[in-house]
């Protein structure tokens, strides 16, 4: 796993724009035998958001994955999901775990094992990265 210190503060700040409601979207990257660099995260142009709960629409983020897959030759791709948690924790709720295991099933995303990010927005910040692996989300440390 490796992650920017640029790209974490891309997250910190669009989910403290947001603040106090929930925002997020998706993580794309290099997935490789030894791990994940992410590279970028991108955000859906409609969500529906509360302080305890995010939903984004599919729309635009479909056509932009298929130009950034094209265009790498397929090395850049969807690797994952990011939502924050205002005010935290930043374990996952049940919901996350759901979503995740849909998202795992879904055939356009080509991803069995998707990752999620939630950061706590906030006065103070946090991180944690999760991976879904045999139907259960396993927290990620950045060596792996
Ligand atoms: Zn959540």
């Amino acid at each position: 796993m490796f992650v920017s210190d640029a790209l974490q503060s891309k997250i910190e700040r669009l989910a403290n724009q947001h603040y106090p409601c929930e925002y997020g979207g998706i993580l794309t990257g290099l997935k490789t035998s030894i791990g994940w660099l992410l590279m970028d995260v991108e955000v859906p142009h409609a969500w529906q958001a509360s302080p305890t709960q995010f939903t984004r629409q599919v729309g635009s983020l479909n056509s932009y994955l298929s130009q950034l897959y094209a265009i790498s030759e397929g090395q850049l791709q969807y690797l994952g999901e990011w939502h924050s948690h205002p005010d935290g924790p930043t374990r996952y709720s049940q919901q996350d775990a759901r979503s995740m295991a849909e998202i795992s099933l879904e055939a356009g995303v080509k991803n069995v094992t998707p990752l999620l990010w939630i950061v706590r927005s906030g006065n103070t910040t946090s991180h944690q990265l999760y991976v879904w692996r045999q139907d259960k989300l396993h927290p990620l440390t950045h060596h792996e």
